[in-house]
């Protein structure tokens, strides 16, 4: 049992402890290990060699936890989720298996417009459910922060109403949940008018969003069969100067310029990015844009094309994984993402983990905070049944999250919600 009374958390012996890109911590001295770490005040204190750091600190004031055969890295920061919506889609499966093209199963009444019904008809209530129980196996699969885009409502009402749930999830859950305001993910079918005029019907929220502090990023799905980048610029153009923060769904199914405009309007990250090309992640990296790569689509899309990560990596790009939780990508696991990321665009073991992690972060501008475990950094922290790192993708398809500790309190144990 935790013993809140305790000044903080000691975790010795770690078999493997993976700390991402640090630049304060420095061996005190050559030959040093790095086997332990001192959590305080919801914050990293020091690391380190296990002898040193217990005869350091007064063992009693502190919990201490005996970390060997484990791993120990930072939580997961999953930086791109459409974590609410209605509507179970697992009837599609079986059409798509029998090779119903989306187009077909869109016709039979399914697709994203079966999602933008359902969310459109369910209560609030209803969807803070919905959006509690995927945060609660999220949080037992080791994500500590989550970004959570509008974009299955696709009206003013409805859009508001997600991000109204969006921010109260954030206050009843104690993953931190970070907003994105998705009004154009698709042209609805049912709007009456052209897409300028959806797009304007969007662009008059904008100022709503930000008075009532709803969200503080903007997304918009730049593709073929989506938004033009004329569109997308216009819209993101007024984003920025009502002070959002920009993000962009960018050549998902073509390479339509729209990483190349996301260099250009300084976005904090492009998604998706399965056709995009070398010289677009050569502006990407430029402008400081993220990569946010999400083999999860792919795969349930039974593609053999993935994101070109190594592309990316050579034109020297920051690349972050994320789940892309939605209606059609069913998976709140980061580490079957990080598996992914290794099997299919074959990332190194530490590569994916950096990119599950710290990749995030950047790509929510809180690598200060979150997304390694350097001194001063929050502590949220996972403690995982591996021995080393390579065994997260190593041994796939298996929940390895012991231990999830967040801002400095241990919320899950044992594997199970510690309250
Ligand atoms: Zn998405």
């Amino acid at each position: 049992m935790l013993n809140i009374e305790k000044e903080g958390i000691i975790l010795s012996d770690i078999s493997d402890l993976f700390l991402g890109p640090i630049t304060k911590y420095e061996p005190i001295y050559t030959g040093e290990k790095t086997d332990c770490l001192v959590i305080h005040k919801g914050k990293i204190e020091a690391i380190g060699e296990t002898s040193r750091l217990l005869a350091e600190y007064t063992r009693q004031d502190y919990e201490i936890i005996h970390c060997n055969k484990k791993t120990v890295c930072p939580g997961f920061v999953d930086s791109h989720t459409h974590l609410v919506f209605a509507g179970d889609r697992s009837h599609e499966l079986t059409l798509k298996i029998q090779g119903n093209s989306y187009q077909e199963i869109a016709q039979k009444g399914g697709g994203i417009m079966f999602s933008v019904k359902k969310t459109r008809e369910a209560s609030k209530e209803e969807l803070i459910q919905l959006g509690l129980t995927r945060l609660d196996k999220m949080l037992l699969h080791g994500t500590t922060t989550v970004e959570a885009k509008s974009g299955y409502g696709l009206n003013p009402d409805a859009e508001i109403k997600i991000l109204e749930v969006i921010n109260e999830l954030n206050e009843k859950h104690p993953i931190d949940i970070i907003p994105t305001f998705l009004g154009c993910h698709i042209m609805p079918e049912d709007f009456v008018g052209n897409q300028w005029e959806y797009i304007e019907s969007m662009m008059q929220l904008l100022p709503i969003i930000k008075n009532r502090n709803l969200a503080e990023f903007v997304d918009i799905w730049t593709d073929l069969g989506a938004f033009t980048t004329e569109e997308s610029k216009v819209f993101l153009e007024e984003s920025e100067k009502q002070g959002f923060k920009l993000r962009v769904h960018a050549d998902e199914m073509d390479n339509v310029g729209a990483a190349l405009m996301a260099a250009e309007m300084k976005a904090a990250s492009a998604d998706h990015l399965l056709k995009a090309e070398a010289v677009s992640a050569r502006s990407m990296a430029d402008a400081g844009v993220v990569a946010n790569l999400l083999p999860g689509t792919p795969f349930v899309l039974m593609s053999k094309h993935y994101a070109n990560y190594q592309m990316f990596k050579d034109a020297g790009v920051t690349v972050a994984l994320s789940t892309d939780f939605n209606p059609n990508c069913y998976i709140l696991d980061m580490q079957t993402i990080v598996g992914l990321g290794c099997f299919m665009m074959k990332m190194l073991p530490e590569e994916a983990l950096e990119a599950a992690t710290y990749g995030g972060a950047v790509s929510l501008n809180r690598e200060n905070e979150i997304g390694l475990l350097d001194l001063e950094m929050k502590a949220d922290l996972l403690i995982l049944d591996a021995p080393n790192i390579d065994s997260i993708p190593y041994q796939f398809g298996t929940n390895h999250v012991n231990t999830v500790i967040k801002s400095g309190k241990i919320i899950v144990k044992n594997g199970e919600k510690s309250e």
